[in-house]
């Protein structure tokens, strides 16, 4: 690891000061930023840690949205009672994200401004038609993620929050990395008044939805229906772990075991 300086301010005007001038880097669990830096794979002259911002906690809802902080952990989102009543299906992704201790310290803003193409919230943002609010502006889900590692976030920006539309029904299966838990493919579907929206991760260099899924379940909001859809394998990932035509197959399992999950709610 290089040497860097270490700043840890308490409020977000503070954070976005300290993280102005040299080249730094907000720190949030380290879950990605430390193990890139101790292999020097990633660098910075100036952490600078969001641990002591309060106002990048906390959860609440309305009666028709759910806002999360960015400094919310992903064992605070699986255990939020706010979150499991609300939109059951987030909190059950974010139960099933890595081990404990990735749970323990991993967060919401981190993961987002990591962009990892396996990463799982990547397809709740997207499903459920979220909102990124930055200390800049406020981004839509569907044009927040560029590319692999890759987001809309500018130099110095920093997330302070998301906001997801309460959904009628929602779920998130995955197909998962059995060492990591990191998704081979895993698929957000939510229902709402609007139709049906279905986002896939773990399968491209980014997430991104499927008009085929979403077409036939919102005609048709059963198992069945997203069974019988047939996907190309063009685009999708091909690596060690399975191929691109297994990818599209494992898409339209975890389509329907989605619909599945989401229904006996
Ligand atoms: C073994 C392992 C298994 C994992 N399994 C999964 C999995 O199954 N599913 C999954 O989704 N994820 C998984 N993860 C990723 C994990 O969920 C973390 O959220 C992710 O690694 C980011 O870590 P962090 O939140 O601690 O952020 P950090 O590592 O501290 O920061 C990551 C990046 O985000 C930036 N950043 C942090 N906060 C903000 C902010 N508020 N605004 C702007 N930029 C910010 C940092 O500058 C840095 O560039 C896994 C990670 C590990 C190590």
């Amino acid at each position: 690891m290089y040497a860097f300086e270490y700043q840890r301010p308490d409020t977000i005007e503070a954070a976005t000061l300290a993280a102005q001038g040299a080249e730094a880097r907000f720190l949030a669990g380290g879950q990605s930023l430390v193990q890139a830096m101790k292999l020097r794979l990633s660098s910075a002259e100036r952490l600078v840690d969001l641990a002591g911002v309060t106002a990048l906690r906390g959860i609440s809802a309305s009666a028709t949205e759910v806002t999360i902080g960015a400094m919310v952990r992903h064992a605070e989102v699986a255990a939020s009672a706010t979150v499991r009543q609300a939109i059951p299906g987030l909190a059950e992704l974010a139960a099933g994200i890595g081990d404990a201790m990735v749970r323990n310290l991993g967060t919401l803003g981190g993961s987002l401004a990591t962009a990892d193409p396996a990463a799982c919230y990547p397809a709740a943002l997207v499903a459920l038609g979220a909102r990124v609010k930055t200390t800049q502006r406020e981004i839509a889900a569907d044009d927040f993620f560029t590319g692999l590692y890759e987001t809309v976030l500018r130099a110095g920006e920093l997330i302070v929050s998301v906001t997801f539309p309460i959904p009628l029904k929602a779920a998130y299966a995955k197909y998962k990395q059995p060492a990591s838990r990191f998704a081979m493919v895993g698929v957000m579907v939510s229902q709402t008044a609007a139709g049906v929206r279905v986002a896939v991760t773990g399968a491209r260099s980014a997430v991104f939805r499927v008009p085929e899924l979403e077409q036939a379940l919102s005609a048709d909001f059963s198992a069945a229906a997203a069974s019988s859809v047939t996907l190309p394998a063009d685009d999708l990932n091909a690596d060690i772990h399975c191929s691109a035509q297994y990818r599209a197959a494992m898409i339209v399992v975890m389509t329907a075991r989605a619909v599945t999950a989401a229904q006996a709610r």
